[in-house]
């Protein structure tokens, strides 16, 4: 009974241990384990939740133990996206099992009327978004002034989405009695001034307040430009193969449409679905429910989606936009080796977003490595031809360093050379930039887009009585 790895080590209400045992799950997970233990005593909790760890069902048993069947609200939990409530949700609903509590996710988007019917009819457990919260308390429809427990999911997300003013509004708004838990994968300063101001005495479940936590795959980079990414990524996805679901990340709805025709119009024997922020809630639900039973190979998506999706199936990612914030790096990359599972995760990286990779190596120290893109021969991925892009060889500034194989012994200098450049096709001054010169070679770097036009001249030029050869560093 008091195994330290089964569930059987806590006095919880039966109802939830039959339910765990009826889903076939044998043991807690590392976070399960600490949550547990210290929120059934009681204590304030700041937990470090890695995406894909359990965190749901670490706060769940304790939400779900201490709610008795009386149909008043006792429990709050504040999700900052409407998927990441309705999965909350959905999890909660099977681990009561068959205690008779209520429990939905009340979010904004949808009709509010048949919400306000469920709490007039009486509900113990409320998964919401801030803004609906709020819009029910002022109502004066939900009244959080004895809750037993609130519950903070994602809040570095709800940091990042600026909810955290509705956070601290709909705090003010309960009691000081209750205890209160906060999940989050990173923890900005702001998170840790909030958990010194709503919670009392918390205990820690970290591994180290301040590293990024990051789930055990493999995570690659490419630098390719932004013309060559379609096919850099329909090569990553055939090399793959279709083992196990795809789901690809843009920045924006824009790319998201345009990479779903695109690739909609080369593969034709898969499922390819899209899933960003213009949709309607219930054309994304449909999707999302899709995607969770398996029925959509390939997801491109923004960020909406990258948040506390459940899917298993997921074993690869690919950024074909890097995001600019590394907590939203280490959420897309978590939907992929959930659960022990293998995940790889690809980014595509050009050369305005290398920044982020070192920032993602060399600040985070994430283990991120750069890879080739493979090569493909499958006729479909061929559809995207690789064209010639400079920006994959330019630097931040975008220029390209060109090496000549001319230097001080014939007699050129730094004037010279700029000036030979310069006579030989229309550019300007800034398109050039440092110079260096040794013995037998000189370096110029030329802007990505003259480059094409630096080469070809130089490549017909005859001035020094001899073709010089030109190559890029
Ligand atoms: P979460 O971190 O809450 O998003 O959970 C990730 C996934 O792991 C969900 O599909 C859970 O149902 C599942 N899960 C959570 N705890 C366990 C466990 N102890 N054993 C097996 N699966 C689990």
């Amino acid at each position: 009974m008091e195994n330290k790895n089964s569930f059987d080590q806590w006095p919880i209400s039966k109802e939830i241990i039959t339910a765990i045992k009826d889903k076939g799950w044998s043991s807690p997970t590392d976070i399960q384990n600490d949550s547990i233990t210290f929120a059934l005593n009681g204590t304030d909790l700041l937990a470090q939740a890695k995406t894909g760890s359990g965190k749901t069902v670490a706060f769940g048993i304790p939400a779900i133990d201490r709610c008795i069947e009386d149909k008043s609200i006792q429990i709050l939990i504040l999700t900052p996206t409407r998927e990441l409530a309705s999965q909350v949700s959905e999890e909660l609903n099977w681990l009561k099992g068959t205690k008779r509590i209520e429990i939905d996710a009340f979010y904004g988007g949808v009709g509010i009327e048949p919400q306000i019917k469920k709490i007039e009819n009486g509900i113990e457990i409320i998964v919401g978004t801030p803004g609906r919260i709020i819009d029910l308390i002022r109502r004066n429809v939900l009244d959080i002034s004895k809750l037993k427990m609130l519950i903070l999911d994602e809040a570095d997300r709800m940091l990042d989405m600026g909810f955290f003013p509705d956070v601290q509004w709909i705090i003010s708004k309960s009691n000081d009695e209750r205890q209160t838990l906060l999940f989050s994968a990173t923890f900005p300063q702001e998170i840790l001034d909030l958990s010194g101001e709503m919670m009392n005495e918390p205990e820690h479940v970290l591994t180290s307040e301040f590293e990024v936590e990051i789930p055990d795959i493999s995570q690659k980079y490419s630098r390719i430009g932004r013309i060559n990414k379609s096919w850099a990524l329909s090569n990553i996805i055939f090399d793959f193969n279709f083992q196990g679901q795809v789901l690809v990340f843009c920045n924006t709805k824009r790319m998201v449409e345009m990479l779903e025709q695109r690739f909609s119009k080369v593969i034709k024997d898969k499922n390819i679905s899209s899933l960003q922020g213009d949709m309607s809630q219930s054309a994304r639900e449909k999707v999302m429910t899709k995607f969770k039973s398996g029925n959509i190979d390939l997801l491109i998506s923004t960020d909406v989606a990258a948040r506390g999706l459940h899917v298993d199936g997921v074993n690869l990612v690919v950024n074909y936009d890097l995001p600019n914030a590394v907590d939203s790096y280490v959420h897309r990359i978590g939907r992929t080796g959930r659960m022990g599972n293998f995940g790889v995760a690809w980014s595509l990286v050009s050369s305005e977003e290398m920044g982020m990779v070192s920032i993602l190596k060399n600040v985070h120290g994430l283990d991120i490595n750069e890879y080739e893109i493979p090569e493909n021969n499958d006729e479909k991925s061929q559809y995207f031809s690789r064209k010639k892009d400079w920006n994959e060889h330019s630097n931040l500034f975008g220029m390209v360093c060109l090496s000549i194989d001319v230097g001080l012994n014939e007699g050129i200098n730094h004037q010279k050379l700029f000036d030979w450049i310069k006579g030989l096709i229309r550019i300007s001054d800034l398109a050039i930039g440092s110079i260096s010169i040794n013995e037998s070679v000189s370096k110029i770097e030329i802007h990505q887009s003259k480059v094409d036009y630096v080469i070809g001249a130089i490549e017909k030029n005859k001035d020094l009585g001899r073709i010089v050869d030109v190559a890029v560093v």
